[in-house]
């Protein structure tokens, strides 16, 4: 078997989470970076409280999983035909 005959190596790449949304105008499917927002552990449990409600003599436990958070744009731009949008409030 000759070089010319093997097979190609295959590269990994790393996947990042992205928002995808269509643009109205052109119907192009876009992507947009999101980034987790890092919190400090006492943010992260005042977060875990305001999310499941509690008083402040509960505590927290496993059953109150950890809430992740992630960056999103407020304005959005098509990679195709240039127009920008406002993003929704989710
Ligand atoms: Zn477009």
């Amino acid at each position: 078997m000759s070089a010319d005959e093997e097979e190609p190596p295959i590269l990994e790449v790393w996947l990042d989470r992205a928002w995808v949304w269509i643009c109205p105008e052109c119907e192009t499917e876009n992507f947009e970076h999101s980034e987790k927002l890092e919190m400090s552990e006492d943010d992260q449990d005042d977060l875990r409280r305001r999310f499941y409600d509690l008083e402040p003599w509960q505590e927290l436990t496993e059953d109150h999983e950890v809430i992740e958070l992630y960056t999103a744009p407020e304005e959005v731009v098509c990679m195709c035909c240039q127009f920008a949008y406002h993003v929704e409030n989710q």
